[in-house]
């Protein structure tokens, strides 16, 4: 059993086996363990309460690019407010420092691979820090595999509790999970009902009608030129799909 020290005021810590998490007992401080590595806890406040939180999530869901019904027809089934741990590693790479986050714990929610930290935001964490109702998410991810996939070299590196909403909510019988972020209030939604069917048809619709009468044109200018309702045709397709591609990748 390896010995680990309290980053923060040197004494020894009892790390039960099996677990990741240690308390100093001498500074309270709450420390995470790996097998190489003893890492500080730190935590980035709410600034959106789960009014506010509430708030996001309705005007998410009528947006422009949603399914028409969605923002009266959407049932909230979860809405939870949590810390979900990350890990913060501080890298130099060229000589930059650059901040790399990964997910401490393992999750399948949109948004959590790519979550940002606002600089300043860290506050330590320890037992007497207030998580305001908010669910403290323990780490289960070993920090250890992340380091493989680096850049640069290593400054240090913590773990961050993030505050986030985690919201599921049905539509049309389907289930849908998104997360919004409880520092900057952005939205991180996987699959969601969109309108990307209804869209599709009318851009599809106007390509082929612009290369109609593109085509007639042609006729009109000369016969030769009757391939272009065929190439015209076949163009504003493309272009249609495109179109819709491009759109729906925004969407993303
Ligand atoms: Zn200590």
């Amino acid at each position: 059993m390896p010995q680990f020290t309290c980053p923060k005021c040197g004494a020894g810590l009892e790390v039960k086996a099996g677990t990741h998490i240690a308390t100093c007992q001498y500074c309270q401080t709450t420390t995470y363990i790996d097998r190489s590595t003893a890492l500080f806890f730190y935590l980035v406040p709410f600034t959106i309460d789960e009014t506010k939180a509430k708030g996001i999530f309705k005007r998410w869901s009528a947006g422009p690019s949603m399914a028409k019904e969605l923002e009266h027809n959407a049932v909230i089934t979860k809405f939870a407010k949590e810390y979900f741990p990350v890990f913060q590693f501080r890298r130099l790479v060229k000589e930059k420092e650059q901040i790399v986050v990964k997910p401490a714990k393992g999750t399948t929610l949109p948004g959590m691979q790519n979550l940002v930290i606002p600089p300043g935001s860290l506050t330590i964490f320890d037992t007497a820090t207030a998580t305001d109702g908010a669910e403290v998410l323990k780490p289960d991810l070993s920090i250890d595999p992340y380091f493989e996939d680096l850049p640069g070299k290593a400054v240090d590196q913590s773990i961050v509790y993030f505050p986030a909403y985690e919201v599921t909510y049905t539509f049309k019988g389907e289930k849908y999970e998104l997360v919004i972020d409880g520092s900057s209030g952005d939205v991180y939604t996987g699959p969601f009902p969109g309108r990307s069917s209804g869209s599709y048809l009318s851009v599809m619709g106007l390509a082929a009608a612009l290369g109609l009468f593109g085509g007639l044109l042609g006729i009109l200018v000369n016969p030769v030129f009757f391939v272009l309702v065929i190439a015209g045709f076949f163009a504003g397709n493309i272009l249609g799909t495109k179109l819709v591609q491009k759109s729906m990748e925004s969407k993303k």
